[in-house]
């Protein structure tokens, strides 16, 4: 399943990115912001400085439905506590919620019960600008556009130098593939490009977020398998990603997990079991039975 569903679809994963883009892609967001089901507050609060390991998070009592479905919690009673810095890894069944819960801190829907707060600052209270400016996505299916590998890193930050954009796919295990394309970061990438396999997708979009380097960073993890050097590679971009902010990832793999500093299990809308790897298989709950599917779901 991709990260955001609906009608703000394919534009989604690149919304936080895109805001600071210039001229089209502003008059693309504008237009959205109005189709968009949250409103704007007319004298939004800033969020206080950055601190050096990220941002705190807190959701209280968050209740969600989507606007289709009244009748029909995809976010119940759900409350979580992120220290700044911490590591997170969302699990549970397909349709438990994990998607909904990255769809509202994005913002694309607002909670009808209970409150999320970064930094202290309740997220409504932002501007969607500042918001997504915190924010990092690594989504499940990264979007490569038909432009060279240079401009497909430096979407996550249009202003940065080709030598920042090479140092971000270096610290992403990007750099040596695109090396070796024939015309290295010249090279065009996309459906008339050269293609990528899974594992260099992901680590374009790791080098993205790495260069973008937001103080909350979300990470929506493959479910598809990697071969075994992809993944090494991929879980080294990962620990690079992860230093010096706090993320959420939403974790199909169990290196991811293991490395967590802690791992929230969802059902139904809201957290049922938390604890470590080694905690929660002890627990012989539903991790447990998670985990011994290797957490296969989306
Ligand atoms: P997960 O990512 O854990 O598989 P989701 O967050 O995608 O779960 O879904 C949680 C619940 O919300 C499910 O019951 C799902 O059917 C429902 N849901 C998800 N997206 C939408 C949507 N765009 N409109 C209506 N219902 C949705
Ligand atoms: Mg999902």
């Amino acid at each position: 399943a991709s990260l955001v569903a609906g009608s703000l679809g394919a534009l989604s994963e690149v919304l936080g990115d895109a805001q600071r883009a210039a001229g089209a892609t502003e008059r693309l967001l504008d237009l959205l912001e109005t189709q968009s089901p949250v409103q704007s507050v007319l004298l939004p609060e800033r969020l206080p400085p950055r601190t050096a390991n990220g941002a705190a998070l807190q959701l209280e009592h968050v209740g969600f439905h989507y606007p289709s479905r009244p009748d029909s919690n995809s976010l119940n009673h759900f409350s979580l506590d992120v220290r700044p810095g911490e590591t997170v890894a969302v699990v549970g069944p397909s349709g438990a919620g994990k998607t909904t819960l990255f769809q509202l801190l994005l913002r694309f829907y607002d909670p009808q019960q209970g409150s999320i707060r970064l930094d202290g600052v309740d997220i409504r209270f932002l501007s969607l600008h500042d918001l997504r400016q915190a924010i990092g996505i690594v989504p499940q299916d990264t979007v490569i556009f038909s432009a060279n590998a240079m401009e497909n890193i430096r979407f996550g930050r249009p202003d940065a130098s080709d030598a920042e954009v090479i140092a971000a796919a270096q610290m992403a295990a990007a750099h040596e593939f695109i090396e070796r394309l024939p015309e290295g970061y010249q090279s065009f990438l996309g459906e008339r490009g050269v293609r990528l396999s899974g594992g260099q997708r992901q680590r374009i979009a790791i080098a993205r977020a790495l260069l973008k380097n937001p103080p909350l960073l979300l990470l929506d993890e493959a479910t598809s398998a990697l071969d075994a050097e992809s993944e090494r590679l991929v879980q080294s971009a990962l620990e690079a990603a992860m230093v010096g902010r706090t993320t959420l990832v939403i974790a199909h793999r169990l290196a991811t997990v293991q490395r967590a500093d802690r791992i929230i299990v969802l059902e139904h809308g809201h957290v049922v079991e938390t604890g470590t790897h080694a905690g929660l298989i002890a627990q012989n709950g539903l991790y447990a039975s998670l985990a011994a599917l290797q957490f296969n779901a989306d």
